[in-house]
């Protein structure tokens, strides 16, 4: 326990303290890169959340199998097939044409048709279209010593680098495509190129979300995937791009409309040349997009501008330890299992925001926040534990403590009483004897000394015996001796045996007692709590006022009740009535002898009897108790000091027909304490 002491703060929870752990945590965090878990939580975005659909205009021409069927040809396809495509494609009038195939690949199948007439025929129909207000650009490679041309004479056709990134040594180095680049050398590539021919973009345009590598004097962007992110041609056009076979085109059984105004992307989709496929966030094995269908999404994200822009260093900073303080203070101040609902919470509502906001074009890194919000979590969680744990040891060692008090008070008490009893008992003996015997011979002065000394006497060892009798009831060895007993005997004779008392103060004691079964008790513990009530009514009421008992029996309950017109008392007076050593403090009370230890053995003693007290009482308007016992009497119980909580709810709990069946609704509820 010294260890935990010493480790940890005494005052952790003070909001300073929360702060610098937040912080600490954070700048421990910001110092790993989480890539791979941050490029999975970006792809799941990318894919699981909704996107931007598609452009409509852009449309994909391929290369695909129906082609290589049809023309019984082999990817790559000869020049003569290019020209004649091209030279069909010029009757469809669309607004761009972006020729993404690898021409130096179609010099390889056979060079000679470029230095025939199908190369100038090739260049010719470009010219043309261009001259109708089309853009035609060709998409080129990239190698390390530059850009690689196409053969002449297609080199003299408007070009620019089409490559497609792959993260293979950055970020996640998963080979996945996130980012695109935007120029090489200051030179814009193949998607700026065509959208500012296009008219659509300004030379020297930034797409959203632009950053620079000065490394190889290069720009970046991460673009957006549009619709699907898996590429199939057969999805619907909502979710994809159009896509239309090359062979279609070339052989003109398209509608004579079908690409007019269109930017038509033509590329390959065979499967042949692996080159032309990158891996797609979404998959690395099943599902793989074609570089046409990429290109379309970089080039549509050029156009709408739509690319996505990274959170910046310190906004995922503050992030973070915004995120570690709230789950840091949440699971110190709550319940355990709320700690969990919040922090679980917490981590969903990140999420959630994190999609909203990716979707609109912000990417807000979640790796840090999400593992400062569980490794919080996890590091308050122990803590927590410990603090609790010893919280109940305090509470523990002060218990013992109290209880060791507790014991030595009462002890002690039981020794002194105990050698004061018999001291007491000679004066009170001597006084009695010196009266009678030489009364005659006493002054009325000495004689009324005397008299006080027997009643202070008296009155010691009224307290001496109470003091024994809490003694005994809390030492555990309360027997109770039951016997049958008629309850109205024991009454009669507390009443009887308090007539001196009463008259002394001119007060009248009056009973209506009805017949009762007999009710098994212990005789002289349920004298003593008879007397004791009717001894507070008599100490506790004006001269001349009356005290009325009675007694009856209700369903299964014998009922005494002992009513004055004396002092009364408030509802918090009432409340504490029963306590150990309890006394009012007013003038009355104090002006009274008594100990305060009464009621408290009148509960004790009704509870063993698996009874209950009621109080009803008011200031000034004088005060009632009442006793209700079972009337099939108490069970010889082997501990009858056990606790008392159990002995009072018992008779609630066994029998049916209670007293007060519904306790809330008794009309004078306010006035009555129950025991
Ligand atoms: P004691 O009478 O010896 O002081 P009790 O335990 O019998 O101790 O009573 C505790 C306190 O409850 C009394 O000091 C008194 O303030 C209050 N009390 C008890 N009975 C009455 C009553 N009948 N009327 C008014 N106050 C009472």
């Amino acid at each position: 326990m010294w260890l935990v002491e010493k480790w940890i703060p005494k005052n952790f929870e003070k909001p300073l303290i929360l702060i610098a752990a937040a912080f600490a945590l954070t700048a421990i965090l910001l110092s790993f890169e989480f890539n791979l878990l941050e490029a999975n939580l970006y792809d799941f975005r990318m894919i699981r959340g909704p996107q931007k659909a598609p452009d409509a205009s852009i449309v994909l021409v391929t290369l695909d199998d129906l082609t290589a069927k049809a023309l019984d040809e082999f990817a790559p396809l000869p020049l003569d097939l290019h020209t004649r495509f091209l030279e069909s494609l010029e009757h469809y009038s669309p607004k761009a044409v972006g020729y993404l195939v690898d021409l130096n690949q179609v010099n390889q199948v056979n060079p000679e048709l470029f230095k025939k007439e199908w190369g100038t025929r090739f260049v010719e129909v470009a010219k043309r279209m261009t001259a109708k207000g089309s853009v035609v650009l060709l998409g080129t490679p990239y190698d390390v010593t530059g850009e690689v041309l196409p053969p002449f004479p297609l080199s003299t056709i408007p070009h620019s680098i089409a490559v497609i990134h792959k993260d293979g040594n950055v970020f996640s180095e998963d080979k996945i495509t996130r980012r695109a680049l935007v120029d090489l050398n200051e030179k814009p590539v193949f998607h700026l190129e065509l959208a500012n021919r296009l008219g659509l973009i300004a030379s020297g345009f930034s797409p959203r979300g632009s950053f620079a590598i000065p490394e190889i004097d290069s720009r970046y962007f991460f673009f957006r995937y549009h619709g699907n992110t898996i590429f199939k041609p057969k999805f619907p056009d909502s979710l994809n791009y159009k896509t239309y076979s090359f062979v279609d085109i070339m052989h003109g059984t398209l509608p004579k409309n079908a690409l007019e105004g269109k930017i038509v992307l033509v590329g390959t989709l065979s499967k042949d040349d692996s080159a032309d496929f990158a891996f797609t966030p979404y998959s690395k094995t099943a599902f793989v997009n074609p570089k046409l269908a990429i290109h379309a999404n970089i080039l549509d994200s050029v156009i709408h501008n739509d690319g996505i822009v990274r959170s910046p260093n310190w906004f995922n900073g503050v992030i973070t330890f915004v995120l570690s303080l709230i789950v840091l203070t949440s699971v110190l101040n709550s319940t355990p299992l709320s700690g969990v609902f919040s922090t679980l919470g917490l981590a969903i509502a990140f999420v959630v925001l994190g999609q909203i906001s990716f979707y609109e074009g912000f990417w807000i890194r979640e790796s840090q926040p999400l593992v400062a919000i569980f490794v919080s979590y996890y590091l308050v969680v122990p803590y927590r534990l410990i603090r609790e744990y010893k919280q109940r040891w305090d509470y523990q060692k002060k218990n013992e403590v109290l209880t060791q008090v507790e014991e030595l008070k009462t002890n002690f008490l039981s020794l002194v009483t105990h050698d004061l009893k018999t001291p007491v008992a000679r004066i009170q003996g001597l006084a009695e004897v010196i009266l009678r015997k030489s009364s005659e011979r006493l002054l009325d002065r000495d004689k009324e000394s005397l008299t006080h000394i027997m009643d202070s006497t008296e009155e010691l060892n009224r307290f001496i015996s109470s003091i024994l009798e809490l003694s005994k009831a809390e030492s555990q060895n309360l027997k109770l001796h039951l016997e049958s007993k008629d309850l109205n005997q024991l009454i009669e004779r507390s009443i009887e045996g308090s007539r001196a008392q009463a008259r002394a103060r001119n007060i009248k004691i009056t009973s209506n007692l009805e017949p009762l079964f007999p009710v098994k008790v212990d005789v002289s513990l349920l004298s003593k709590v008879i007397n004791n009530l009717i001894d507070n009514a008599i100490k506790y009421s004006p001269m001349g006022s009356a005290i009325h008992l009675e007694s009856k029996e209700v369903d299964s309950w014998v009922q005494v009740s002992v009513k004055d017109q004396g002092i009364g008392m408030n509802e918090e007076e009432r409340r504490n009535l029963f306590t150990k050593f309890y006394r009012v403090n007013n003038s009355t009370i104090s002006k009274t002898p008594g100990t305060g230890l009464g009621l408290y053995l009148t509960k004790f003693f009704i509870e063993a009897h698996q009874g209950r007290v009621e109080v009803e009482s008011e200031t000034g308007q004088g005060t009632t108790f009442k006793i209700i016992l079972p009337l099939q009497g108490a069970e010889p119980i082997a501990d009858a000091s056990r606790s008392p909580g159990l002995t009072r709810i018992l008779p609630w709990l066994t029998r049916k027909g209670s007293l007060r069946s519904n306790p809330s609704k008794t009309a004078n509820e306010k006035e009555k304490a129950h025991v």
